[in-house]
C-alpha cells in the first residue's frame, strides 16, 4: 500500500461515487476500529497498477445545522491529517460555492498534497465551473466524471508520480528493503527532442494506444492476449481509418483503447482477406495514439521499418514504449537483452529513457510489465511542472552553467513556464533566442528530463524573445 488518498468536499459533489469506483467491492468498513470515526470509510483502491488506501468523508449527508457543519469540518480535518494526498472535489456543474471555499481553506492550511478535481464534468455542462475552480488557488482542476468513469487516466497520471515519491520515501526510511531496478528501467542512449506538433486530447477518452510494428511481429496476438475473455470489438471508427479497429479494455479502472492496424481485423473476421498492413496504416495509428507501442520481433529487431515508425512517433510527440516480442523463442536471453539495449541506445537515441520490455504475446509473459510501462509512459507524458519550481530550477541551471555570450553580450534567460503537457512543452523567455546554441538547449532539455523525472518522453523547449 503505497499511500493514502482522502476524498474531501462538501456533500453531493460525488465523493462516494468516486470512492466506489476506485474501491469496487474491496471495501473495508472501518466502523468498528477503535479511534476511527464511523463517518469515515476506508477502502483498498486500485487504479491501473497503483494500489492505495482511499478514505471517504461522505458520511454526513446534509450539513444543514450548525453542529453538523462543525462535525463535517472536524471529519474533514481528520481525514486530511490521516491521508498523504487529498483529492478535493467540487461539482463542476454547480461551480464554486461558499462551502467549497471553507474546504479549500482547510486544505491550504493542513494538507500535504492537494489534487483539485471538478466532478460531473461530462459533456459541456462543467465548463464554467472548471474555470471558476482555478480561483480556489489550488492549481489546475482535474476534470472528472466519477459516475461515468471519465478522467480516470488523468487521475492516474497525477497520482502515479506521487506514488513513486511515497515509495521512494518509504524505501529510504526502511533501508533494509532492496529496491530492484529492472533491466528495462535503465537509461538508454543520448538524445535531443526539438520541434514537432502536439495535440490536446479530451479527458473523456480512454487512454489511446497504438501497437505498431512490421507484419508478423505479433500485434494481433498481443492485443488478443491483452483482451483475454473480455473482448469488446468496436467497429470501424469514423475519422480514423475505414479499416482501423479499436478495442476498449479496462486495466484496473483505467480505460484504454488499443488501435489495431491490421491483425485483429483478420481475427475478428470483419474482413476475410488476410491482407497485411502497409506502413501508412501504422503512421495513421500513431497520429491517433497517446502511447505508441513499437512491437519488435526478437528474431529481426530494429528493422528499418521499425526505426522509421519509432522515430515518427517521437517526432509526433507521442510517448513510446518498445516491446520485444517472441521472447519465448530466445535461447540466450541475458546476452540478447544486453544486445537489444545497446542497439536501442545506438539506433534510437531520440527515445532516451523510453522503456524496453521483453514479452511473449503467445504465453502472456511480461504483459503486466508492458501494461505498467504504458501507464508510466503516459503519466510522464502528462506531467506538469509548476512555474515556481521551473524558475527555481532555471536559476540553478544558469548559475551552474551560464548561457553563452556571443559577441560579449550574455544571453539572459529570464523566465520559464510549461505551456502544455502531452508531451511536456516549455517556453523560456530570453534575450536573443536566435543566438542560443544547440548544446545549451540540449543542456536544458536533458536537465529537465533528469531533474523532473521525465525519461522517455519527447520534451519540447521553445525560446521566445524578451529583451
Ligand atoms: P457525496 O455526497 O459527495 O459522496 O456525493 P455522491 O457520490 O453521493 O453523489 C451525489 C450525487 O451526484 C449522486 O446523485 C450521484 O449519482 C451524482 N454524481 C456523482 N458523480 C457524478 C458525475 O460524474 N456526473 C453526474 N452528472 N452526477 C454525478
Ligand atoms: P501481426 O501481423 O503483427 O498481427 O502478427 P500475428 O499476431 O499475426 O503473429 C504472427 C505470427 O507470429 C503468428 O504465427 C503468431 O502465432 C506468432 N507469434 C506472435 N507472438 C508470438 C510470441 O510471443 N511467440 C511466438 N513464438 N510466436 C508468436
Amino acid at each position: 500500500m503505497s499511500f493514502s488518498l482522502a476524498i474531501v468536499g462538501r456533500p453531493n459533489v460525488g465523493k462516494s461515487t468516486l470512492f466506489n469506483r476506485l474501491v469496487g467491492r474491496r471495501l473495508a468498513l472501518v466502523d468498528d476500529q477503535p479511534g476511527v470515526t464511523r463517518d469515515l470509510r476506508e477502502g483498498e483502491a486500485k487504479l491501473g497498477d497503483l494500489r492505495f488506501t482511499v478514505i471517504d468523508t461522505a458520511g454526513l449527508e446534509e450539513a444543514t445545522d450548525e453542529s453538523l457543519q462543525g462535525r463535517m469540518r472536524k471529519l474533514t480535518e481528520r481525514a486530511v491529517d490521516m491521508a498523504d494526498i487529498c483529492l478535493f472535489m467540487i461539482d463542476a456543474r454547480a461551480g464554486v460555492l461558499p462551502a467549497d471555499e471553507v474546504f479549500a481553506d482547510i486544505l491550504r492550511k493542513r494538507a500535504k498534497h492537494v489534487i483539485l478535481a471538478a466532478n460531473k464534468a461530462e459533456g459541456q455542462a462543467g465548463e464554467s465551473g472548471l474555470l471558476e475552480a482555478f480561483s480556489l488557488g489550488l492549481g489546475e482542476p482535474l476534470r472528472l466524471s466519477a459516475e461515468h468513469g471519465e478522467g480516470m487516466p488523468d487521475l492516474y497520471a497525477v497520482l502515479q508520480p506521487l506514488a513513486e515519491e511515497f515509495d521512494e520515501r518509504a524505501a529510504a526510511e526502511a533501508p533494509e528493503v532492496d529496491v530492484e531496478l529492472t533491466e528495462e528501467e535503465q537509461e538508454l542512449g543520448e538524445g535531443e527532442d526539438i520541434g514537432g506538433e502536439s495535440r490536446e486530447f479530451t479527458f473523456d477518452k480512454p487512454l489511446q494506444i497504438a501497437v505498431v510494428g512490421r507484419p508478423n511481429a505479433g500485434k494481433s496476438t498481443l492485443i488478443n492476449k491483452l483482451l483475454g475473455e473480455d473482448r469488446l470489438l468496436t467497429g470501424p471508427e469514423a475519422g480514423i481509418t475505414r479499416d482501423s479497429i479499436s478495442v476498449t479494455m479496462d486495466w484496473n479502472g483505467v480505460p484504454v483503447r488499443v488501435f489495431d492496424t491490421a491483425g485483429m481485423r483478420k481475427k475478428a473476421k470483419v474482413q476475410e482477406k488476410l491482407e497485411k498492413l502497409s506502413v501508412a496504416d501504422g503512421l495513421r495509428a500513431v497520429k491517433f495514439a497517446e502511447v505508441v507501442v513499437v512491437l519488435l520481433d526478437v528474431s529481426i529487431p530494429f528493422e528499418q521499418q521499425d526505426l522509421r515508425i519509432a522515430d515518427l512517433a517521437e517526432r509526433e510527440g507521442r510517448a513510446v514504449v518498445v516491446a520485444v516480442n517472441k521472447w519465448d523463442t530466445e535461447t540466450d536471453k541475458s546476452n540478447k537483452a544486453k544486445e537489444l539495449r545497446e542497439e536501442f541506445a545506438r539506433l534510437l537515441p531520440q527515445l532516451r529513457g523510453a522503456q524496453l520490455v521483453t514479452v511473449s504475446a503467445v504465453t502472456g509473459k511480461n504483459l503486466d510489465k508492458l501494461q505498467e510501462a504504458i501507464l508510466h509512459a503516459h503519466a510522464i507524458w502528462n506531467r506538469r511542472v509548476s512555474t515556481s519550481r521551473l524558475n527555481n530550477w532555471l536559476g540553478a541551471m544558469t548559475e551552474a552553467h551560464p548561457p553563452p555570450a556571443p559577441g560579449g553580450r550574455r544571453i539572459k534567460l529570464r523566465y520559464m513556464t510549461q505551456v502544455k503537457a502531452r508531451p511536456p512543452q516549455f517556453v523560456v523567455m530570453c534575450s536573443h533566442p536566435d543566438e542560443l546554441n544547440d548544446s545549451y538547449k540540449r543542456y536544458l532539455v536533458n536537465g529537465l528530463r533528469e531533474d523532473f523525472d521525465m525519461p522517455g518522453t519527447p520534451i519540447r523547449l521553445f525560446f521566445r524573445s524578451q529583451a
